[in-house]
């Protein structure tokens, strides 16, 4: 089914309403709410999901993954601490919508999905809305070595521990004009329940990192290939 304008319309208005029921929900960055308003989610699932585009509630993408709740898409974003221009790479691509978002915010956006069907549909999504993003079929445990360091990355499934990796792959604060550390943003803890987690680097050392915790959150596993999950 093509779009119309009352389509738009429609969504328009339901984006709203999502950006105001977020706020109430205490995202309170007001780049982060702008920029989850300004991402057409319902482009990003199934079209018999569609009516359900901007409930605040995660929905099945197939493969028995899901496209995060945008409370949890806008709660990892303002962790990250977005500024335009930062390289942020994200680990599991999935729908794309979490990679429009961190688009919208100005970041230059790597992202990495292990499902290759789940890729393709995003990357022909992505494309089709004009979001500039590089993608890799892969595991993201590992990271992205090539584009490395990043000012940010966000990993978007819960991990049972933390991917060595990807603090290796995170900038180091500059000394010229004292700019900051990157930040991992990562749901760790088992398939019950994960603790997110921000990390940021404080110096060039092994131990140059600090660690907060955040709130909890359920997230689909993210499946390290040495392990052999699935
Ligand atoms: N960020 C996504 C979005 O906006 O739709 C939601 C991602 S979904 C909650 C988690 C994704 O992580 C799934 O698509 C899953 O296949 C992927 N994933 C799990 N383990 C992974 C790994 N080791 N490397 C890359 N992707 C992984």
């Amino acid at each position: 089914m093509t779009a119309t304008p009352s389509d738009d319309r429609k969504y328009r208005h339901q984006r709203e309403r999502l950006v105001e029921t977020l706020r109430e929900r205490g995202i309170h960055d007001e780049r982060v709410l702008s920029a989850v308003g300004a991402v057409a989610r319902h482009a990003f699932v199934d079209p018999a999901l569609r009516d359900r585009a901007y409930a605040d509630e995660a929905l099945p993408i197939g493969l028995n993954q899901t496209i995060s709740q945008p409370f949890t898409v806008a709660y990892q974003t303002a962790l990250l601490g977005v500024q335009p221009d930062d390289r942020i790479l994200e680990v599991g691509t999935g729908s794309g919508f979490q990679a429009a978002v961190l688009c919208e915010m100005g970041a230059r956006v790597y992202s990495i999905e292990r499902h290759d069907d789940l890729l393709r549909r995003a990357r022909s999504v992505l494309d089709g809305l004009g979001y500039d993003v590089r993608t890799r079929h892969g595991d993201g445990t590992r990271g992205w070595p090539a584009f490395a360091p990043y000012d940010g990355i966000v990993v978007t499934a819960g991990a049972p521990e933390m991917p060595a990796p990807l603090l290796h792959q995170l900038r180091e604060p500059s000394g010229e004009d004292d700019g900051p550390g990157g930040r991992l943003v990562i749901p760790i803890g088992g398939r019950e329940g994960q603790t997110m987690t921000r990390v940021r680097r404080t110096g060039s050392g092994p131990h140059d990192y600090e660690q907060k915790e955040f709130h909890s959150f359920r997230f689909v596993p993210l499946v390290d290939e040495d392990e052999g999950g699935g």
